[in-house]
């Protein structure tokens, strides 16, 4: 029988779970204390449960605990982790220090099946999904490489967020628990590339997290060239859904924008973008893009990128440049797992 992943259980589902079990109702907040506040790795570490529930735990269920595989760390503070996983599977994790705190990246999926262009993560597409307990894990291995706590969560590594919607909702519970980590939904981002139907189901919960579109390009002919996923929900049928989580949600929309030279940088650019999203109050985060082997893409020079947003600005549309942490450890998301597998396969 295959073991399922303990500290991928909502507090409530561990009690659901030891309740069908024959046990007592306090034991699921002892031992989802042990595993989201005290970030234990083994069952026997958990001292104040009787041992015969442990070992009976132990025959059925894992707790999820990734090794750091390597670790590269920028001078800005950045760091960045290739991480493995317990059936051997590597993903990528980015610490980066903000004034307001500690933030981290997680990786939602095992590669990822979207195909962006400019993108590493999708060159050998997806392997699975990650378990929540495995997503939580990543802040917890991260928390304790750097001795500090993490106050903030980007999702927005390797994966497409809502493409492991089931997953990434439980990891949303158990990771703004207050009998775990108890970080705030405000200060959790999500970032998707488009999955429409699955942006409305997100709305449909209401979060207080900020929603972050990859939005990229103002036009379906440019964007389809970028994303392969604009071809399934095209740029207006995306920004009818955006409308919609806003007025569900009342939480303000970010889109991302990826500064790529000769492709979507122009003023007349710049303008069509203003066009399609004014009115929401939204933010764009304008992004001078990281190189990737194998990309046709190349970034915008720092000038460009100015005066790019510059005309925002002037049309009435808030846009702040997003700095770049970690560049002198270079990888772009995906860039280390490509490399870990181009070393395995050689061995
Ligand atoms: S940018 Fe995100 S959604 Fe697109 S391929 Fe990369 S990981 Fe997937």
């Amino acid at each position: 029988m295959d073991k399922k992943c303990l500290s991928s259980y909502t507090l409530e589902q561990l009690a659901a779970q030891l309740k069908e079990m024959g046990q007592p109702a306090f034991r699921a907040k002892q031992i989802f204390h042990w595993l989201h506040q005290k970030h234990v790795t083994e069952f026997s570490a958990m001292t104040d449960q009787p041992k015969t529930l442990l070992a009976k735990l132990e025959e059925e269920f894992y707790i999820a605990a990734p090794t750091i595989q390597r670790r590269q760390q920028s001078k800005d503070g950045t760091v960045k982790y290739l991480l493995r996983l317990s059936d051997g599977n590597c993903i990528e994790t980015v610490v980066m220090r903000y004034t307001y705190g500690n933030t981290v990246c997680v990786s939602t999926q095992v590669g990822c099946r979207m195909g962006c262009r400019f993108c590493a993560s999708t060159q050998a597409g997806r392997v699975r999904n990650l378990e929540a307990g495995e997503i939580a894990a990543e802040i917890y291995a991260a928390q304790k490489d750097i001795g500090e706590r993490i106050s903030h969560i980007v999702l927005m590594g390797i994966g497409e967020p809502l493409d492991n919607f089931d997953n990434v909702m439980d990891f949303l519970t158990i990771i703004s628990c207050a009998d775990g980590v108890n970080i705030g939904m405000r200060n959790i981002s999500l970032s998707t590339c488009g999955v429409v139907p699955q942006i409305d189901r997100l709305a449909e919960k209401k979060l207080q997290l900020t929603l972050s579109i990859s939005l990229h390009a103002p036009n379906n002919k440019m964007r389809s060239q970028m994303m392969p996923v604009n071809d399934a929900y095209p740029v207006e049928t995306l920004i009818a859904a955006c409308r919609r989580y806003q007025k569900i949600t009342g939480r303000r929309i970010s889109f991302e924008y990826s500064m790529v030279r000769g492709v979507n940088d122009s003023p007349a650019t710049a303008k069509e973008l203003a066009n399609l999203i004014k009115g929401m109050g939204a933010h764009v985060n304008l992004i001078p893009i990281n190189p990737v082997d194998g990309s046709p893409y190349s970034a915008t020079d720092a000038e460009n990128v100015k005066r790019f947003q510059k005309m925002l600005m002037d049309l009435g549309v808030n846009a702040t440049v997003r700095r770049r942490l970690g560049s002198d450890i270079s990888a772009a998301c995906g860039q280390l797992r490509r490399e870990e597998a181009a070393k395995e396969e050689h061995l």
